[in-house]
């Protein structure tokens, strides 16, 4: 039976000062052993429709592969994006929503199969296939009104996993009307490929970092780990730095991302077993072995809550953020305060 720690975080005036002492430039470079290492940071623009970081840690007497390490990475995000945005008209997954193809291709179809796999294993809170009911909602706020039942139930039949048959692990729909959405997904998959790619390329360490989900290998420049932003799940600072090396850190929240209806806001997450969105966590943040688990557990729990802590892989921690600003209770595996600095939190309410 999974123990649940409940932290609150520490006043501000604390988070100040824990920002400032472990707010530590991870570009500092400082000679290990024989041979020094330096990190060299790229920031390519447009990547996912936002912000985008890559480090590369090298040997300096390697530092001239550096630069090639991290095309490597950014062409590895940006073939992805290229097949799996939404946004793109001709991308391979705009043509499969469209009917143009009937089945994916290899990678996007391992990324569909991959999906369907945390689709089992959240009990069908995490689902690509619900994707005319994320549009629905979307529909709805442009039109400002609620959704129907009769229209939520209706989406639900156009799209789902039973309408799907498997041609060699390759996802082929058998009715024209099913859709994918791999928006909850897809961008873990690029941040770890990427990070494959500086690693087969023999960087000692790296780091990728798309819209503020991370993934990270080895060492930083001066050999220790990476540091990892915390967001305020009320806002956009950073709270917390978490100590992570060989880790993914994804976090799904509403404060960015939601549809406004008659003045409330509705998160962009929605429950695929109800069509309703999951308006009761505002924040989940996940560290996981990689970012394909870590982005799409962090969706997942947005919409099971608390409860599906217990339902999480192995080797997989998580936070949630349940409640209001005013009133909001954190949630986490006993696992996650590992990974935060103890002058930071405690494992108890501070308040
Ligand atoms: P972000 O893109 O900010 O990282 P998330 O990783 O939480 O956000 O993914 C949210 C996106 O996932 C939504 O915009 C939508 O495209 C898709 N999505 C929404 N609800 C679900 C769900 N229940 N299962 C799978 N994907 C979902
Ligand atoms: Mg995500």
């Amino acid at each position: 039976m999974m123990q649940e720690s409940r932290v609150k975080f520490a006043g501000l005036a604390i988070l100040v000062v824990a920002i400032a002492l472990t707010g530590v430039a991870i570009w500092k470079t400082q000679p290990t052993g024989e041979r020094p290492l330096v990190s060299v940071m790229r920031q390519p623009q447009r990547v996912m429709g936002t912000t985008c970081r890559l480090i590369v840690v090298v040997p300096q007497d390697e530092q001239r592969r550096a630069n090639e390490m991290l095309d490597a990475a950014e062409q590895r995000l940006r073939h992805i994006e290229s097949l799996c945005s939404t946004y793109i008209e001709t991308s391979e997954l705009s043509r499969f929503n469209t009917g143009q193809i009937d089945q994916l291709g290899e990678t996007t179809g391992l990324i569909a199969n991959l999906a369907h796999g945390f689709w089992r294993e959240s009990d069908g809170a995490f689902d690509v296939t619900a994707r005319p009911q994320f549009q629905l909602w979307k529909r709805c706020a442009a039109e400002g009104r609620l959704p129907r039942k009769d229209e939520i139930a209706a989406a639900r039949e156009l799209s789902h996993w039973q309408l799907i048959v498997w041609d060699r692990s390759i996802p082929r729909k058998t009715k024209p009307t099913v859709q994918f959405d791999l928006g909850g997904i897809a961008k873990g998959y690029a941040i770890q490929q990427a990070l494959v790619s500086m690693h087969e390329a023999g960087a000692v360490g790296g780091l990728v970092d798309v819209g503020g989900d991370v993934h990270c290998f080895g060492v930083t420049a001066d050999g220790g780990k990476w540091e990892v932003g915390l967001r305020d799940p009320f806002g956009q600072r950073v709270l917390f730095h978490l100590k992570v090396r060989n880790r993914a850190v994804c976090t799904s929240g509403n404060y960015a991302r939601f549809v406004e209806i008659d003045g409330k806001r509705y998160s962009h997450i929605i429950d695929p077993r109800t069509g309703m969105p999951a308006d009761h966590v505002p924040s989940v943040t996940v560290i996981a072995m990689d970012a394909t688990t870590a982005d799409a557990w962090a969706t997942a729990l947005s919409v099971l809550g608390p409860s599906g802590l217990e339902m999480l892989p192995e080797d997989t921690e998580a936070m949630i953020v349940t409640g209001t600003s005013d009133d909001y209770d954190v949630h986490t595996t006993p696992g996650f305060n590992g990974y935060m600095g103890k002058f930071e939190v405690q494992n108890s309410k501070l308040e």
